[in-house]
This record gives structure tokens, C-alpha cells and sequence, in this order.
């Protein structure tokens, strides 16, 4: 049986982007991914260009999810946006609350991203594979680890289908992370987020702000590689790829990569791996 893999990408904000991006899509697709995401700022930041990238996915003939996120929106504009999609062809989305920008004030009708899979499901039945976001490490925001898993219940109970976690170094929080869900009556397939690593600035910058935990050892690791940019990518491709092969070992149901529009990596990892 092989195992089904996923990418990530982010629209691209230049027509240079969107056509380097096609070209990454084309290398990637090459390994036949169930479906491709694209991620969605809030506050209407990038929704134009979410819509764009999911629209050219499909016109490639692959499964598109795109992300969609809550917060500061209101019924109206969510029930407007669904609609669009529908009449896309979109089937899957990846549903969040999202995080403001700053100097975007609160509001909105929505508060969690449990509120957004209930309204989904009553508005469009079952219209919509429903993907929410899962934190292995514990979200930054939540008031306890269990207030978390909770959340994450919740989210599921309202009406989603899987799930993609938040990126992790350390195995065992994810495999306690499920474990502890399925406790709690969660069955639906909860899929690995994977972030390949190829700059040490970027990751330190995206792990601070969305909770993922850098080990010691990665950190000094990368460290000390200083800007030999060669002997990072070197490092994060056996530590990402034996990462990989801990979590298909333990039996996961899919592995989602956070490409960051970047095919060399995930591919390169993919190819290590092989047969999936
Ligand atoms: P929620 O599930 O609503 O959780 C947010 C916080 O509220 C958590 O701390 C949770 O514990 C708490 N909470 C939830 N319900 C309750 C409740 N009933 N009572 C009390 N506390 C509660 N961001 C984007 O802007 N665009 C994207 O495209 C995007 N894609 C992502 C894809 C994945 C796979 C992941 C893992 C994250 C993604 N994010 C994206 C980031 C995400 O939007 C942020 O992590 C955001 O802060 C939380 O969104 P959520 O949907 O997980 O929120």
C-alpha cells in the first residue's frame, strides 16, 4: 500500500511567483499527491490569490483543497466565498479560525475554527471534505494541553473529516498527540505536517511564532552551521527524511508537506523515501 502524500503551497504574489510556482507543482506532481492546499490570509490579504492558485490546480486536473480561514468574517461573506468555491469544483478545504494582522481589530461572527466547520456543514451539507488544523506541540494560545486536545475534539465533532497537523521535530508528540484524541472519540485520520528544512533564520522565525518546538540538538546543529547553507539543507534532508521514516514506521495515514513553493526539498526527501 502506499502512502498518501499532500503539498502546501502559499500564493504566490508576483506573476514571476505564480509562474514559478507552476513549475514546482509540475515537479511535484510527478509524485502523485492526493491533493494540493493552498494556504489563505486573513483579513482578505491573499483570498484573491488563494482562489487563483486552487483555480489553476484544478484546471491541471488535481485534487485542490484550499485553505479557509474565519477570523474577523463575517456569515454573509463566508456563505459568499463557499459559494464561489462550489462553483469552482472545490471539494476539500482545510477550515481555520486563522490569526489576525496586527492592527486588525477583533469582531467578526466567527471565534474558532469549531464555529466554522459547524456553519460549513449547515450550509453545504456534505459538499466539502473539511480538514482542520491540529497542534501535536499544543497551539501558543491555548490555556492548557488538554483545554487544546478539547478544542480539537470539538472541532472534529462539528463535522470535519481529518486532519493536518501543525509541523513537529519530535515523533512522540504527535503519536501521544493522537493517541490521546482517540481517547477522546477522535477517528478521523489526523495527518502529519512535515516542514523540510532548508534555512536556519526561517525556521527559528516560523517556529517562535506558531509553537513548534526546535529540539537543542537541531538548533545548535544549525547553529553552528552558521551560513553554510549547503551543510543545512544536507542536515535538514537526513533529519526530515529519518523524521518521516519514524512516522510511516508507526503507521500514519498520510504526510502532508509544508513546501513552501520549493519543489527540491520535499522532492528530495520523497525520493529517500521511496517506495512510499
Ligand atoms: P482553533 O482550532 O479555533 O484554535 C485556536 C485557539 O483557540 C487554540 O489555542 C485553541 O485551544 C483555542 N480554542 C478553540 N476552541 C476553543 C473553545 N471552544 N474554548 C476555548 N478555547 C478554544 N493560518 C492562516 O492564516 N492561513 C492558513 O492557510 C493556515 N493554514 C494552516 C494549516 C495547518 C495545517 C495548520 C496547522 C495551521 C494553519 N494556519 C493557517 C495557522 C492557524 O490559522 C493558526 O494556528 C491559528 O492561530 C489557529 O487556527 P485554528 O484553526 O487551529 O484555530
Amino acid at each position: 500500500m502506499t502512502l498518501p502524500i499532500s503539498f502546501e503551497f502559499f500564493p504566490p504574489k508576483t506573476p514571476e511567483g505564480a509562474a514559478k510556482l507552476r513549475g514546482t507543482r509540475a515537479q511535484l506532481y510527478t509524485h502523485q499527491p492526493e491533493f494540493c492546499s493552498v494556504t489563505f490570509g486573513a483579513g482578505g490579504s491573499t483570498q484573491e490569490g488563494t482562489f487563483a492558485a486552487v483555480k489553476e490546480i484544478l484546471a491541471e486536473g488535481v485534487s485542490a483543497a484550499s485553505h479557509f480561514s474565519c477570523v474577523g468574517a463575517t456569515k454573509a461573506t463566508v456563505r459568499d466565498q463557499l459559494a464561489q468555491l462550489q462553483a469552482m469544483g472545490v471539494k476539500r478545504l482545510v477550515a481555520l479560525r486563522g490569526d489576525l494582522p496586527s492592527g486588525y481589530g477583533a469582531g467578526g461572527e466567527f471565534q474558532y475554527a469549531s464555529d466554522l466547520v459547524a456553519f460549513i456543514r449547515a450550509e453545504t451539507g456534505d459538499a466539502f471534505h473539511i480538514e482542520v488544523a491540529a497542534y501535536p506541540e499544543i497551539h501558543p494560545q491555548a490555556k492548557s494541553a488538554e483545554a487544546d486536545l478539547q478544542a480539537f475534539a470539538a472541532k472534529v465533532k462539528a463535522g470535519a473529516n481529518s486532519a493536518i497537523t501543525q509541523y513537529f521535530f519530535n515523533s512522540d508528540a504527535y503519536f501521544r498527540f493522537v493517541d490521546d484524541a482517540y481517547k477522546l472519540g477522535v477517528e478521523v485520520p489526523v495527518v502529519p505536517g512535515i516542514m523540510p528544512i532548508t534555512s536556519s533564520t526561517q525556521l527559528m522565525r516560523f517556529s517562535d511564532a506558531c509553537g513548534a518546538e526546535i529540539p537543542r540538538w537541531i538548533r545548535l546543529r544549525l547553529q553552528g552551521y552558521g551560513d553554510d547553507v549547503e551543510s543545512i539543507k544536507a542536515f535538514g534532508l537526513d533529519v526530515i527524511t529519518d523524521l518521516c521514516d519514524q512516522l510511516r514506521n508507526g503507521g500514519v495515514p498520510g504526510i502532508h508537506f509544508y513546501t513552501m513553493n520549493q519543489a527540491g526539498p520535499t522532492a528530495e526527501i520523497i525520493r529517500r523515501l521511496a517506495p512510499l
